[in-house]
């Protein structure tokens, strides 16, 4: 199966590594491009992209419902995040009539460092649907399978696996009090603030 097209193998996956991608790629990390998307969503996860319309990637999954897919605007893609860790490891194209795509987030890979290529800021607020389709088609990973693998080992770390379990919202009143010191720098900035709040000059 290793053509010269494919000759490099990337290994990556999320924080708990329920989610475990493989690309094999025609060049080395450090030739693949790395772009960061300027959308609010991307920004938000901090994510660096890479794709090649020559490689292959198989992104696997302890089960099925271990990710979470999202989608938002066009509605054209997924972004595949680990339910477990909250890591976002791809974005993936996959519905009717559109051949299955992806881009990685770098960020996720084993050795993020080694793709060292410069990031490009990338804008594609402007883009038509058509437009994103075809931007796609030329750019993202061109061969994209999905496969189960229940033998992956999950981390299992003593901090908290789902804060939505086993977090519950604490009233400010039970944090511990503020030292004694910030507690009068406070009160100073409330007396300061209250000048311009306080009306009588
Ligand atoms: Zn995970």
């Amino acid at each position: 199966m290793n053509t010269p097209e494919t000759s490099t193998r990337i290994d990556g996956g999320c924080h708990c590594g329920a989610i475990r991608w493989r690309l094999a790629a025609p060049v080395g990390a450090e030739s693949l491009p790395v772009r960061v998307c300027q959308c609010d969503f991307c920004l938000k996860h901090g994510a660096r992209y890479t794709s090649d319309p020559r490689a292959r990637l198989e992104l696997q999954a302890a089960a099925d419902d271990l990710v979470q897919r999202y989608r938002f605007g066009h509605g054209t893609a997924d972004f595949v995040i680990c339910r477990k860790c909250g890591t976002l490891t791809a974005a993936v194209m996959d519905g009717s009539g559109n051949a299955r795509r992806a881009v990685l987030n770098v960020n996720t890979a084993d050795q993020p460092k080694t793709f060292s290529a410069s990031p490009h800021a990338m804008d594609f607020d402007s883009e038509s649907q058509e437009e994103r389709l075809a931007r796609r088609g030329g750019n993202w990973v061109g061969q994209v399978i999905w496969t189960r693998n229940p033998r992956i080992k999950v981390a299992r770390r003593r901090e908290p696996q789902s804060p939505l379990k086993t977090t519950r919202p604490r009233s400010l009143q039970s944090y511990p009090a503020i030292p004694s010191s910030s507690a009068r720098k406070a009160s100073l900035r409330v007396k300061r603030s209250s000048v311009w709040t306080g009306g009588s000059k």
